[in-house]
């Protein structure tokens, strides 16, 4: 195999991380008011003042609005509203609750928001808006980051956004986005500085009206209403960074992972960076070292110098690139990732990142390759430097503690020949993760990360001590829990 092919295939793979959902509790939830959309009420929707887009599915573009990322998710929508305002957002939301209608708000879709009835599709709400006087940018939800670095491509500076340009403004910073600066600025939602949104009751508010509501839109914004535009922070753009992909085979497994380990250890530098991934081209594992060093090649080759030290890696395309490149780093191999069959993930969170916890995402990994039911089984690692995460502490209800934090996400993909089901994927990673929660240890496991979350997880898991206040909150503003969608923040004894 070449190497551009294997890093075509390996770069596919971790190019799907985020298509995660479980049917499983969705099944059981949602499909409870599943029945037909009347004619009539589409008449009111109407009268009411609608003027965005109505589709049915049979329509021309339907499912560029509604598309499931994991078609495991895909629950057949019957309608796409696509407002062209937030008043439109307004009317849509009012008239879904006088019918009882379940809806879904859809951003970029990556998370595949799904519903068997409605999909409020915000693509259309989508300025960007930069205003240098105030150092904010003003963003609609509906673009994609790709759009938006697009359309900051000429300014010295950015959002802090997606790692991928197919993720959505909307979902991904509602609940508390990790961008490539994260170790500088920290979260995509502490740069929130305000967002509209409108209620479960239809009014229009903007959060910075009400604590309450600011809070939970840092972190939780996808249980608390739709967001139709954010107000954010304006950062400077690195000017130099060096960063692309190194491979090696396992056999520096070992070495590997102590390096990463003792570079999460040691390193405070906010300029330098990694991802550790353990993927699979054509069921052979193989180890993704990918450096995002802001600085030029002697200072990445300084600062990180055994990834470049280690003898015979399988293929190194690190470089000197542009902030905008790197966020389409990924995407020089990916056109556009199909929606794939049942794809899922889980997050773990440690303190602290040892060799145990790699090996045990590892050992999770290993004897499952031989299983013909799974074919996409991957790792990736994500180390932060101390107080990467800390401005959060305070501002919204994710993450609630711990200056040190660090991702450990876990993926499984059934195989097309002999599918496994929803509920062995399921398993599987909540197996996964109990692997690495013992390897890590009682008092070294943090909350999970909201952004990937496994559907079905218990919301304790993601918010702890924070998930009272924020269900006091949620009932504040929904207390008929419409905005239902993603983690269960209300369930229905509380
Ligand atoms: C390939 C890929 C790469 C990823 N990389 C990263 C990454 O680098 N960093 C990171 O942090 N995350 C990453 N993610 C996770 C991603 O941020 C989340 O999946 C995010 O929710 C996607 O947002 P969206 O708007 O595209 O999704 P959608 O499916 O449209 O929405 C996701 C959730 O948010 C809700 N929602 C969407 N828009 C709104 C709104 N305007 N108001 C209120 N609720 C809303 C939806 O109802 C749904 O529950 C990645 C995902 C994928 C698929």
């Amino acid at each position: 195999m070449t190497a551009r092919l294997l890093l075509l295939l390996i770069v596919w793979l971790n190019a799907q991380a985020g298509f995660c959902i479980s049917i499983v509790e969705q099944n059981l939830v949602r499909r409870q008011s599943s029945g037909g959309i009347s004619s009539s009420s589409l008449q009111v929707l109407q009268e009411n003042g609608f003027t965005g887009q109505v589709l049915t599915s049979s329509m021309a573009g339907f499912s560029n609005f509604t598309q499931a990322w994991a078609m495991n998710y895909n629950e057949s929508p019957q309608l796409a509203l696509v407002p062209l305002t937030s008043n439109d957002v307004s009317v849509a939301v009012k008239w879904a609750n006088s019918f009882d209608y379940d809806f879904a708000v859809r951003s970029g879709g990556a998370a595949a928001s799904q519903s068997p009835m409605v999909i409020i599709a915000l693509s259309l709400l989508n300025t960007v808006d930069y205003i240098p006087s105030e150092g904010v940018i003003h963003l609609g939800p509906g673009n994609v980051w790709g759009d938006v670095y697009d359309a900051m491509a000429d300014l010295d500076v950015t959002a802090l956004g997606g790692r991928l340009p197919l993720i959505g403004v909307g979902g991904f910073t509602a609940g508390g986005g990790i961008s490539y600066l994260l170790n500088h600025y920290g979260l995509a939602s502490d740069s929130v500085i305000d967002a509209e949104v409108v209620l479960a009751n239809g009014s229009i508010v903007w959060a910075s009206s009400n604590a309450n509501l600011l809070y939970a839109v840092r972190g939780a914004g996808f249980t608390i209403g739709a967001i139709t535009e954010y107000v954010v922070k304006a950062y400077p753009k690195p000017t130099e960074i060096y960063s692309g992909f190194v491979l090696f085979n396992m056999d520096n497994f070992d070495e590997i992972s102590a390096f990463v380990a003792n570079t999460t250890a040691t390193n405070t530098d906010p300029n330098v960076a990694l991802l550790m991934g353990v993927v699979l081209s054509q069921g052979v594992q193989t180890i993704l070292i990918f450096p995002i060093v802001y600085g030029d090649e002697a200072f990445a080759k300084q600062s990180l110098p055994w990834i470049w030290e280690l003898p015979d890696p399988l293929l190194d395309s690190t470089t000197n690139v542009t902030w905008e490149t790197l966020q389409n780093l990924q995407l020089d191999f990916v056109s556009h990732p199909l929606p794939t069959d049942d794809y899922q993930q889980h997050s773990i969170v440690v303190r602290s990142l040892t060799t145990s916890v790699i090996q045990a995402a590892v050992d999770w990994q290993t004897p499952l390759l031989s299983d013909p039911r799974w074919a996409g089984l991957q790792i990736l690692i994500e180390p932060f430097i101390p107080n990467s995460f800390s401005s959060h502490f305070t501002t919204g209800p994710w993450p609630h503690s711990y200056p040190t934090m660090h991702v450990i996400q876990l993926f499984i993909q059934e195989a097309d020949a002999a599918p496994a089901d929803s509920l062995e994927n399921f398993n599987q990673l909540v197996t996964g993760a109990g692997l690495v929660e013992a390897a890590a240890g009682t008092g070294n496991v943090l909350q999970r990360y909201p952004n990937y979350y496994l559907q079905g997880t218990p919301a304790d898991q993601f918010y702890g001590p924070n998930l009272p206040q924020l269900q006091v909150v949620k009932r504040e503003f929904d207390p008929n829990n419409r905005f239902n969608k993603g983690i269960a923040i209300v369930n229905s004894t509380s």
